[in-house]
Parts: C-alpha cells; sequence; structure tokens
C-alpha cells in the first residue's frame, strides 16, 4: 500500500493525532464553478483553482457580488461546486453523501459567521457544547471542553451568560469557540469583524491569528483593509474568478495574537472516526442529539416561546379533557339510562296469556314453567321468570287479610330493586327445594304481626297452608298514606311451591328481564317467535312499560354518534394545532435550522429535534388533560 495513504488513513482513525505540521494541502479546489440556474441563470463562480494549507491565515476580498459567500459556502460543504473538484485531504467530496457531507462539516469545519448567530435561548456554554452534541460526545466531555475553550478565549466568567448579556466581542469568541468544538482543522469566517467595533474586532482577529500558528487553516472573508491586514496571505475575487492569489507579509502587530490564545485543550478521538461503535455507542450517538435538543430545548420553549407553546399545549389539553369529559357524559347517561329503564321496568318484558275466547278456545296459550325455561335461551335476556297472581286469605292467628298473592322468582321485578327491611327475598334455592316460605309488603306484615315483633321467622297461613315469613320490604306507598299500595298488601312466594301446592304449572305471566334494554324491541321479536314456535299460535301478548319501542335505544345511539364526532373533531382541531404551530415554528427558525446545519448537525438531527418538540408539546398537553380528565370525573359523574 501507499505510504501516503497509510499515514491519512492512521490520521482518520486517530483524531487525536492530528498531524498539523503536515504540509498535506487539507483543501484543493480545481477549476471550481458554481452556476445558480435560478432567475435565467448566473455563473457565481468560475475556474477556482487554489490549495488551503495548514497553519494559514487567508483573507478573501472583493466587491460585494463578487462570489465571497459563495466559495465560502463550498469551501465548507454547505453548498456543491457544479463544475470543477473539490478535494478535501486528497479525497473528493463529490462522492459523498449529505449526512457524510454533514459529518465532515462537523468534524472538520468550522464556522464564523458576521452576525456571530448564536442560539438566543441557550447559554454561552451550550452553545459551544451543540456541535459536539451533534458528533454524540459524552456530556461530561463536551461540558468540560466547552468550558476549557470558553476560558483559553478569555470567556470563563461568561459560562453561563445568554448571548444578549454578552458584549459583540465576546459573542463573537463564543461563535469561534463553538467552532473549534469538534476540532476543526478548517475555519471559514465570513466577514467576522463586520459587526464590531477596532477594539473588539482586533480582540477576535488575534484569536484567529493565533489559532492559524497553532496549525489550523483560517479562511477570513472581508472587505476590510484592516482585517486583510492579519492575513498571511490573500486572495481577491473579481465577478466569480481569483483576481490575484499572493503571500503577503502580514502587517499587524503579531505579538498581541499570542497573547491573545491560550493553548487549545486536547479533543479527544472523535466517535464518528474510530470505525464501527458497538451497538451501545451507536444508541448514544443517536440518542445525545436529540437529548442534547431536548435539554436545550426545554430551554427554547420555555424561554423565548412561552406563551405559544403553551396556547398550544393548552389547546390539546382542553382537546384531550373535552374528549374524556364527553365520553364519560355519555357514558354516564347510558348507566343512568340503564338504570332508570330498570326501576320503571322499562327492562321488563311482561308476556301474558290472552283470556280464552268462547266462540274459540283454541286461541289462548297456556304458559307454563317450561316456557319461561325456553325463554332464558334467547340472548339479551336475563331472566325469564314464571308468575301467577292469585288472591287469598293470609292469616295469623286470629287476624285474617284478603290480598293477593304473587308467585314468583327470586328476581321478580318486584323484588329486585326493591329494597328489605327485614329478612331477604325469596332465593332460587327456595323454588328448587319447595319451601314453604313467604315474603311480606310491609302494609300485610303491619296488619298481620303488628310491631314490635320481629317478622322474620314467624308463620302465617296462606289459603291454610302454614308458609315461614322470610323477609319483608320496605313501603312503597309513602308513608302515613291513607291509600294502602297495592303492593304493600302483596305476599310473595316461590314459584315452584306454589304451583305445587295451589295451581299446578300454569303461569299467568312469564317475566323477561333483558340484559340490554336498548335492544328491548329485537327481544320482544325473539320471544314472539319462540313462544309461537312453541305454541304454534298467537295468544299470547307482550307488555312493556314503554311499549317495546326503539325509542331508547335510537335516541342514545344518536347522541353517543354525536358526541364521538365531537370528540374526534376536538381531537383532530388539537393535532392540526400542533401540526401548524411546528410547521409555524420551522418557517420562523430557519435561521436557527440553518446554524444548526453550519455546526454540523445532518438534516435527521434536525429532524428529530422538531419532531421530539411536537412529541413533548403534545404528550404534555395529553397528560394534563388526562389528569384534568381525572381530577374532574367526580363533578362530572354526578352531572
Ligand atoms: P459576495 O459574498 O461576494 O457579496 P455572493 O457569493 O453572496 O457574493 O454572491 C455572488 C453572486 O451570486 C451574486 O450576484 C448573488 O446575487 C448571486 N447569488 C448568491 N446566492 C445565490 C442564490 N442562492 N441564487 C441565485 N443567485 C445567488
Ligand atoms: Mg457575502
Amino acid at each position: 500500500m501507499h505510504p501516503a495513504k497509510n499515514q491519512r488513513r492512521a490520521a482518520a482513525v486517530n483524531a487525536s493525532e492530528r498531524d498539523l505540521a503536515s504540509d498535506e494541502p487539507l483543501i484543493e479546489l480545481r477549476g471550481v464553478g458554481r452556476f445558480y440556474p435560478s432567475a435565467g441563470g448566473l455563473q457565481a463562480l468560475s475556474d477556482v483553482t487554489l490549495t488551503i494549507r495548514q497553519g494559514e491565515l487567508a483573507c478573501v476580498t472583493g466587491p460585494s457580488g463578487s462570489g465571497k459567500s459563495t466559495l465560502m459556502n463550498i469551501l465548507g460543504c454547505l453548498d456543491r461546486a457544479t463544475s470543477g473538484r473539490y478535494l478535501f485531504r486528497g479525497r473528493p467530496v463529490a462522492g459523498l453523501d449529505a449526512d457524510a457531507l454533514a459529518r465532515l462539516r462537523r468534524d472538520e469545519f468550522g464556522f464564523v459567521f458576521q452576525a456571530y448567530n448564536l442560539i438566543g435561548s441557550a447559554t454561552a456554554q451550550e452553545n459551544v457544547e451543540m456541535p459536539a452534541a451533534y458528533a454524540g460526545r459524552a456530556p461530561a466531555e463536551r461540558r468540560a471542553r466547552a468550558r476549557s475553550l470558553l476560558r483559553s478565549l478569555g470567556l470563563g466568567h461568561r459560562l453561563r451568560h445568554r448571548p444578549a448579556a454578552l458584549s459583540g466581542g465576546e459573542q463573537q469568541r463564543v461563535a469561534i469557540a463553538r467552532a473549534l468544538m469538534n476540532g476543526a482543522r478548517v475555519l471559514l469566517a465570513d466577514e467576522p469583524t463586520g459587526a464590531l467595533d477596532a477594539a473588539a474586532a482586533t480582540e477576535v482577529l488575534s484569536v484567529l491569528r493565533g489559532l492559524a500558528e497553532r496549525g489550523h487553516a483560517i479562511v477570513i472573508i472581508t472587505h476590510d483593509a484592516e482585517v486583510a491586514a492579519w492575513a498571511s496571505r490573500r486572495i481577491e475575487l473579481r465577478d466569480g474568478r481569483v483576481a490575484a492569489d499572493r503571500a503577503v507579509a502580514p502587517t499587524a502587530q503579531p505579538a498581541a495574537a499570542r497573547r491573545a490564545v491560550d493553548p487549545e485543550p486536547a479533543l479527544g478521538d472523535s466517535p464518528a472516526l474510530r470505525g464501527a461503535p458497538p451497538w451501545r455507542d451507536q444508541v448514544a450517538a443517536w440518542a445525545a442529539p436529540a437529548l442534547a435538543g431536548a435539554r436545550l430545548l426545554g430551554a427554547n420553549l420555555l424561554r423565548t416561546r412561552r406563551l405559544r407553546t403553551s396556547l398550544t399545549m393548552l389547546s390539546v389539553t382542553v382537546g384531550v379533557w373535552a374528549v374524556v369529559a364527553l365520553l364519560s357524559l355519555v357514558r354516564g347517561a347510558y348507566l343512568e339510562g340503564v338504570e332508570m329503564a330498570a326501576s320503571t321496568g322499562a327492562d321488563t318484558i311482561t308476556v301474558l296469556s290472552l283470556q280464552p275466547q268462547e266462540n274459540e278456545p283454541e286461541t289462548a296459550v297456556r304458559l307454563t314453567a317450561a316456557d319461561a325455561h325456553a325463554l332464558r335461551g334467547l340472548p339479551n335476556v336475563r331472566a325469564a321468570l314464571p308468575e301467577i297472581m292469585r288472591q287469598v286469605v293470609v292469616r295469623r292467628r286470629d287476624i285474617a287479610l284478603d290480598t293477593w298473592l304473587r308467585a314468583t322468582g327470586p328476581s321478580a321485578a318486584g323484588g329486585r330493586r326493591w329494597p328489605m327491611a327485614e329478612g331477604g327475598f325469596l332465593a332460587e334455592a327456595d323454588g328448587d327445594r319447595l319451601a314453604s316460605v313467604a315474603v311480606l309488603g310491609a302494609y300485610a306484615r303491619d296488619r298481620l304481626l303488628p310491631k314490635p315483633l320481629p317478622a322474620v321467622g314467624e308463620f302465617v297461613t296462606i289459603d291454610d297452608v302454614p308458609f315461614l315469613v322470610k323477609g319483608v320490604l320496605s313501603r312503597r306507598g309513602k308513608p302515613g298514606s291513607r291509600i294502602v299500595m297495592e303492593d304493600d298488601a302483596l305476599v310473595f312466594v316461590p314459584f315452584e311451591t306454589a304451583a305445587a301446592l295451589f295451581f299446578g304449572p300454569r303461569a299467568g305471566s312469564v317475566e323477561v328481564v333483558v340484559e340490554d334494554p336498548r335492544l328491548i324491541a329485537e327481544t320482544a321479536q325473539a320471544v314472539r317467535d319462540a313462544l309461537a314456535r312453541r305454541h304454534g299460535g298467537v295468544g299470547f301478548r307482550l307488555r312493556n312499560p314503554l311499549g317495546l319501542r326503539a325509542g331508547f335505544s335510537a335516541v342514545e345511539k344518536m347522541f353517543a354518534t354525536l358526541v364521538g364526532a365531537v370528540g374526534a373533531v376536538s381531537l383532530v382541531v388539537g393535532g392540526v394545532g400542533v401540526a401548524s404551530v411546528m410547521l409555524l415554528a420551522v418557517a420562523e427558525r430557519r435561521r436557527e435550522i440553518g446554524i444548526r446545519m453550519a455546526i454540523g448537525a445532518a438534516r435527521g438531527d434536525i429532524a428529530r429535534q422538531f419532531l421530539l418538540e411536537a412529541a413533548a408539546i403534545a404528550g404534555a398537553g395529553g397528560a394534563l388533560g388526562m389528569a384534568l380528565a381525572f381530577a374532574t370525573a367526580p363533578a362530572l359523574a354526578a352531572a
């Protein structure tokens, strides 16, 4: 292998051994041109051939529009030549893709602009750290290096100041420290003193001169003869061509230069140059800029865009809260509806036998316990209970009460939501073992068992058959009311017991309780069909307090759809809000993006940063909305 190649490779592998004394050209431009096709086309640079070596302090001069900035952008790989060749340390850059070019910029070039272009929301130290974050260096390492760079440029006492709190000369020195952060071999400065007074300009120029003496290559664009006096080489552009390129003896005082720059702190191995890193380093390299971005992000968003960020977050918060609140309201309304349906009996279908007509007795259907059993298998049926009512005489000792006996089951409509005053209601097992137990309505109890005797455990006789009192229902009629509520006078016994003792399996009616009252119309149809199949006739009638119409269901469905639509719209509005704010931010922060690109951010780094910002805003807003929703849940439930 060629020895020079070996040497280059070794230098590339170990960035800490930078052969800054070597005479190898850093940059060679050969016949470079730049053509701008826009607006009829303009050849901004033509046939530029020049070589930049280490330790050079070159200045580029020329009238405005002569192509100085264009040349600078091409030298710094921010732009590509449209003709000619560009070799960086012997390698053509034309073959590098955008990411490789970004890496080359990051590791080899530093940029200093007339307008400093520091990130205003970050401190001096954070600004200097930024290129190292994009290079994936560890936070501790880059903090230490940023601090010592700033100290070496006389800014040790300004680490935590933000750009606005620094003088122009100080800001430009921060920009120089930032340019040096990744150990740039080449420093490109476009009118670096254009905005500075004479003293600050001298300060900055002596820093640049000192860096050239330490082996960096410095290219300064200027139209100022004072600045040119510091250079050891002068390149003159005219109409995009090199009009003159000659070595000159610097006329400015070189002693000032040495005083201005302390030895530059050493730089460790660049992770990018170490070859294939282990996966952990790769992850760190991916995350580091994002995390550094995140740290600066908090600063950025909160320091400078406080109002807009909070408003965006608020819109997401309100959107999420509204959706959650609406959904819980709908849920509450639904549960309320179910509850109401149950308490009014709207969830119950009563199947009644028609009384046989004299002229056509075959039209009557005799409902039985078996029918009830068959109906239990239908969908949406929670319970199907055969019932029969009959007038009886209930006695205890010498008291007799003429009333209605209701032979029923454990979850009969009457017992389900009718609280007990004493004991318990009829149980499944009571019917199964044909138990002679009875539950009394409040009026029946008062008549048969005057207080304060406990009623439970006492015996009553129903049509002369003894029954054990198992429980007493609470009063339904208004207390003290003279009108005895019909229900309060009832006596309940298990259907099976009554069937065995009094009636046989004939049922007067079957109470069908449904799971979901919204489907009551469908369930009623299924009940009708099942009974028609069993009996081959139509001698029965179905009854429901709400008339078995689909009204409840339809209204509820419409309400839910409406709320869902409103929720979806508010979420979309929130999302569009975040997106538009981020787009605005991208447009508004074009300058910042440009700076970040110049200091070594690849396209992906910038995209990740904005994505992270959007995610942070949306995430924080969403979390806040959920928290709010949980906090207000009890109030909403009450409403
Ligand atoms: P200088 O920095 O010496 O003032 P520039 O390099 O900025 O000159 O510009 C050189 C010429 O190229 C000018 O005529 C300028 O108008 C033109 N130019 C610069 N940038 C662009 C661009 N992006 N598109 C079209 N023309 C451009
Ligand atoms: Mg310019």
